[in-house]
């Protein structure tokens, strides 16, 4: 079986690594051939720093040492999510990786507490910019769960040299225009601007938003979701800290603002930050502003570094993901916006979904097709409920954008029915009939118990919880932990 990737972005590359991982003994015997082509004109998109721990289990099972991809991308740990702002203006609540640990009578505050910090110790954590684990422990074992911030380009080019070096995966670089199909209508071929065939019996179009083989070659458009998350543009920037000892955050930080919100990611040498909001409510200069004023008055960023990159999307996804032997993954599968980082993991998922579901015969195939459009609708509808329940619990009135953002005209049927159940039952399993939800019902814990103190109570003051938790003294900050890695590292090559 012959299988062509088209792109060379992150979704393609971890694509045919998964792929290639997974199908070793197919590659080495020549039963599987994988070819990825990218184009040299057009630059991957170059975000998508923050990933879940899904990332873990991928690095591990493509055969990356942790220690190596930490250094290589400058990567941190990443235990969760920060949402700074979102409910009234002052207030603060966590998304932890690790489950609920402990009771929220645990803890007695009459005013709101950093929420999450009554039922999740890793909170604590994130707080003190801790790392999850200490150094000694083995690749991928932490105390705590997590996922990484990382340098993307950097993890582009990790993955690059890792399938081809180490998982037997062909890369070529060419300029894909058009596509050859038979009577049937599957593609036979992918063709160059030099006029040069590639044959595949599949074809995975990681070619970015364009979706140059789903959409160029099938028509198949995208459902446009901006009547219900309308942000459609991003002002992004990359900042280098002004110290060597500034504090290397151990969450993504969400900040909203009047016109959307501001991500924060730090990595070991430098943030990137980035302002994500909607054309139709601000313009770029206004939006610019606000995010030079977050950078201005954070002490630890070097703000004369300070340029952004625009990168406008059209919040959505595909009709279908897999038409004949076409499948879509990454960009040109869809996206919505970058609140709580969902790309990647359902790079992850598409990626192991096509690894378990290899074959050539066409009846089958059309079967297989099915199945992942199900799968993945049902997985889009779950980001847009998920996305959408941050924004519909905010009381924010400082602005048409959160007015019309956080309305409840237009909230999707199935979050209709679930607030309506956690009005009297606390998110449960039982709020999805999937047997694999994208995400665990402890999300829709953290973020509805998190946001809803601020909705209750009378006074925005955040009451920092005191401190109560013996791993805060036991593990190391992220600032130690990754200063030690490297001289430990540097240590070894002399
Ligand atoms: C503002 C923003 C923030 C984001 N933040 C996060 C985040 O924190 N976490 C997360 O998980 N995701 C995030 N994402 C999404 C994430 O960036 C993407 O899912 C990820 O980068 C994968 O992109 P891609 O590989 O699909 O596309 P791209 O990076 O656009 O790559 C497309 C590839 O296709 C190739 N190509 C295009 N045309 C042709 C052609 N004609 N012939 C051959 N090759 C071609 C290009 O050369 C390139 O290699 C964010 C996205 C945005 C817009």
């Amino acid at each position: 079986m012959n299988i062509v990737i088209v792109g060379g972005g992150t979704a393609g590359w971890l694509t045919a690594a998964l792929i290639a991982a997974k199908h070793q003994g197919e590659i080495k015997e020549r039963k599987l051939t994988l070819t990825l082509i990218e184009s040299r004109h057009t630059p991957t998109l170059g975000v998508g720093e923050g990933t879940w721990p899904s990332m873990k289990a991928t690095l591990k099972t493509i055969g990356l040492s942790e220690t190596a991809f930490l250094l290589y991308c400058n990567a941190s740990f990443k235990q969760g999510s920060t949402f700074i702002n979102w409910v009234k203006g002052n207030d603060r609540y966590h998304h932890p990786f690790s489950p609920p640990d402990r009771s929220p009578g645990q803890q007695n505050h009459s005013q709101p507490t950093e929420v999450t910090a009554q039922c999740a110790s890793q909170t604590d954590l994130i707080r003190h910019h801790i790392a999850p684990k200490l150094l000694a422990a083995g690749d991928y074992e932490g105390t705590m769960n997590y996922g990484y911030h990382l340098d993307a380009d950097k993890f582009v080019s990790l993955l690059k040299v890792h399938c081809t070096s180490k998982l037997g995966v062909k890369h070529q670089y060419r300029n894909i225009t058009t596509a050859q199909k038979d009577k049937a209508g599957n593609i036979t071929h992918v063709v160059s601007e030099n006029g040069e065939a590639f044959s595949g019996d599949l074809f995975i179009d990681c070619s970015g938003v364009r979706a140059l083989l789903l959409q160029g070659q099938f028509n198949i458009d995208t459902v446009n979701v901006s009547h219900v998350l309308p942000n459609n543009c991003a002002l992004a920037c990359r900042l280098p800290y002004k110290t060597h000892d500034a504090p290397i955050h151990s969450s993504t930080r969400a900040t909203a603002t009047p016109h959307g919100w501001i991500w924060d990611i730090a990595l070991q040498h430098r943030r990137g930050i980035g302002h994500v909001f909607s054309t139709d409510f601000a313009s770029k200069d206004k939006v610019e502003n606000q995010l030079f004023d977050y950078v201005r008055q954070d002490p630890h960023l070097d703000e004369s570094h300070f340029e952004t990159r625009e990168i406008r999307f059209t919040p959505g996804y595909r009709e279908q993901f897999w038409h004949k032997n076409c499948v879509a993954v990454g960009m040109a599968a869809g996206f919505i916006e970058p609140l709580e980082a969902t790309a990647l993991a359902l790079v992850e998922q598409s990626a192991l979904f096509i690894s378990a579901h290899l074959t050539t015969e066409p009846a089958i195939v059309k079967s297989i097709a099915h199945r992942f459009n199900r799968l993945m609708t049902h997985y889009w509808h779950e980001i847009i409920d998920f996305l959408k329940l941050h924004y519909t619990l905010s009381m924010r009135d400082d602005s048409d954008y959160w007015r019309s953002v956080s309305s409840c005209d237009n909230l999707p049927q199935t979050l209709k029915e679930k607030l309506l159940l956690w009005q009297a039952l606390p998110a449960s399993v039982y709020d999805t009939e999937m047997k694999t939800p994208l995400f665990s019902h402890n999300s829709f814990h953290y973020v509805l118990t998190g946001a809803r103190q601020y909705q209750v109570a009378n006074g925005n003051d955040i009451c920092d919880p005191p401190i109560n938790n013996h791993l805060v003294r036991a593990l190391p900050t992220q600032q130690h932990y990754f200063q030690q890695l490297r001289l430990a590292n540097n240590k070894k090559a002399t």
